[in-house]
């Protein structure tokens, strides 16, 4: 998809921190982390939002979440919690239209989130 950042970070057009990358999913490093670990976690394939998830994607929605267990392990979150969020649309703060799944960890986290 033109003009789309995760996109060019898919192709390798934009660089990032890259911390795993299967045919399915890429994971990197938010570029403005809001915890001592925030990594978002992508599907290769363009989908703007949850509205946009259709029967077919189930697998690599699947996958997103493996990977989300994995990387919790990998980056030392797994024992003391973490969050796995997904902004969708204006209320929400959605700022990049391509799926994307935060993984954030590493402090204490407030609820309800704000
Ligand atoms: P949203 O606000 O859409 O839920 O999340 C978008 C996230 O993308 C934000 O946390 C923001 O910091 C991150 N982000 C925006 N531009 C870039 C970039 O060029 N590189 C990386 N690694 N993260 C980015
Ligand atoms: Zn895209």
């Amino acid at each position: 998809m033109s003009n789309c950042l995760f996109c060019d970070i898919v192709d390798g057009k934009i660089k990032a921190k890259l911390v795993y990358q299967d045919e399915a999913v890429v994971a990197f490093t938010d570029i403005a982390p809001k915890a001592p670990v925030h990594v978002l976690i992508i599907p290769r394939k363009h989908i703007v939002s949850v509205l946009d998830i259709d029967a077919n994607d189930g697998a690599v929605i699947g996958q997103i979440f493996h990977v989300a267990g994995r990387l919790a392990r990998e980056l030392g979150i797994a024992e003391s919690g973490f969050r796995v969020v997904v902004n969708s649309g204006a209320d929400a703060g959605q700022s990049v239209l391509h799926l994307h799944y935060h993984l954030l960890g590493g402090r204490q986290m407030t609820w309800p989130p704000g």
